[in-house]
């Protein structure tokens, strides 16, 4: 459930009841993650003074929030870059996404429907359905997570298979390194002694030569050795327009299964799933409201439940409609590319003037509700590709003739009224960046 870096941030954020937000970034500001082991919690810094300061200062406190974290005593331990390497391989822990990973956690829909019958049926007869399995769709779908949980019940299942899991950009790394110290036997032998190779975003091989042609080899011979090979992409084969004819066919040789963005139903089951996996409790018509705000990708609505959590327990709120918003907020700043919903807008406009939804959206025509519905249709022809009708509709109905009538209003008044034109401006930023 917890990855070391969720950790490591929610100590940070949990640190600053205790000490300010200074002291917390000028001695943990360089420090990263390193594991989360079942009774241990390993950071590294870059400076042995650094680790002083930590272990001494603040290693209690630190292992308090541990405690409270996971309701059992860790130990924690800092480390300074070089000591890494003397750290044993064996006392690193596996892949623990592996283990979050699996099909009983990968809600079904029926945007991945066909994609998860495809990845579980070549977990369970490796090389003997589809070869390759080529999963594609787009960002935050659950394709990592479909191609680890492959790994985790073929591991499981099958202790002899070499598995061998790596993400595309990995590869064309090692490969290079491999390839500048004259390592390119362990090169192939690692990656053509595998039973199963994972490649996670082979997209990013296309365009570059040198990999392109490592990987038709490693390809062939796994293939040959009737071997299971599972890719995923943001792309099908055929749009990789930088990726050799020939890989792209051979891609095509199995079974190409994509990933579409969740339909309503999936989105509710995600978010009461990951809920339930969080530890807490979201009233149904809250959930109703995230489904319907957050639409593009699953990694949000995970985002939405983690910050909800976080809400409650730091700030120890109740999970409301603002705790909700304020989530859907932030997630939309990590993602500029994002655009507010009408809803978000309608409800910071509303609460800027201190009315209800339902009266702007009503026909009153009071000027304290006048104005804040001239001002919400502009907000959201400024900030989402509602058309005039569809604004219209979430204003409750008006005639599009309307809409436009309020935004000229609203574009008039900004002209004549500097004090507004800030208001407003505030306004959107408070939406887009709050
Ligand atoms: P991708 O690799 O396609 O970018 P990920 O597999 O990393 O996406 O998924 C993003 C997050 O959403 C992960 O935490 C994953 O567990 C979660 N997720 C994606 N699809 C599902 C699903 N169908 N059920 C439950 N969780 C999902
Ligand atoms: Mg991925």
């Amino acid at each position: 459930m917890h990855s070391a870096d969720d950790v490591l941030a929610h100590i940070l954020t949990l640190l600053e009841r205790q000490i300010t937000k200074v002291t917390i970034d000028t001695w943990f500001s360089d420090a990263t993650a390193v594991a989360l082991k079942q009774d241990c919690f390993i950071i590294r810094t870059t400076s042995p003074f650094k680790k002083q300061v930590i272990d001494s200062r603040y290693g209690d406190m630190v292992r308090d929030i541990l405690k409270e974290l996971f309701s059992a005593d860790m130990g924690f331990v800092v480390m300074v870059g070089d000591e890494l390497e003397e750290l044993q391989e064996s006392e690193i822990p596996s892949d623990k996404d592996e283990e979050n990973y699996t099909f009983e956690d990968f809600v079904v829909g029926s945007s991945n429907r066909f994609a998860h019958a495809a990845a579980l049926a070549v977990a369970t007869n490796p090389a003997k359905t589809y070869n390759p399995l080529f999963i594609y769709g787009g960002s935050g779908l659950g394709k990592t997570h479909l191609i680890k949980a492959i790994a985790h019940t073929v591991r499981k299942n099958r202790p002899d298979f070499r598995v061998v899991y790596i993400k595309g950009d990995d590869f064309i790394n090692e490969l290079i390194k491999d390839l500048s110290n004259q390592r390119m036997e362990e090169f192939h032998n690692k990656y053509r002694m595998a039973d199963i190779l994972l490649l996670d975003d082979i997209q990013f091989i296309a365009g570059k030569e040198q990999t392109q042609i490592e990987f038709f080899h490693t390809f062939n011979a796994l293939y040959d050795a009737n071997k299971q090979i599972v890719l995923t992409s943001d792309r099908p084969p055929k749009e990789l327009y930088s990726l050799h004819s020939r890989l792209q066919t051979r891609f095509e040789w199995g079974l190409l299964a994509d990933i579409q963005p969740p339909d309503y139903e999936t989105r509710i089951a995600i978010i009461k799933k990951k809920a339930e996996k969080s530890n807490i409790y979201i009233p149904d018509n809250l959930v109703q409201y995230i489904a319907n705000n957050v639409t593009a990708n699953i990694r949000q609505l995970e985002g939405i439940v983690l910050r909800t959590k976080a809400c409650r327990e730091l700030l120890q709120q109740e999970v409301t409609m603002e705790t909700i918003n304020q989530a859907i907020r932030d997630i939309l700043k990590e993602n500029p590319g994002m655009k507010p919903t009408a809803s978000i807008i309608i409800s910071e406009v509303c609460k800027f003037y201190g009315i209800s939804p339902d009266l702007i959206k009503s026909n009153n025509r009071r000027k304290d509700v006048l104005l804040p519905r001239q001002v919400a249709s502009y907000v959201m022809r400024q900030l989402t590709d509602l058309s005039l009708p569809e604004i219209g509709k979430e204003l409750g109905g008006q005639h599009y003739s309307t809409i436009i009538n309020s935004i000229e209003k609203v574009q008039e008044k900004m002209k004549a009224d500097p004090l507004f034109e800030s208001t407003v401006k505030d306004l959107m930023s408070n939406i887009t960046e709050a």
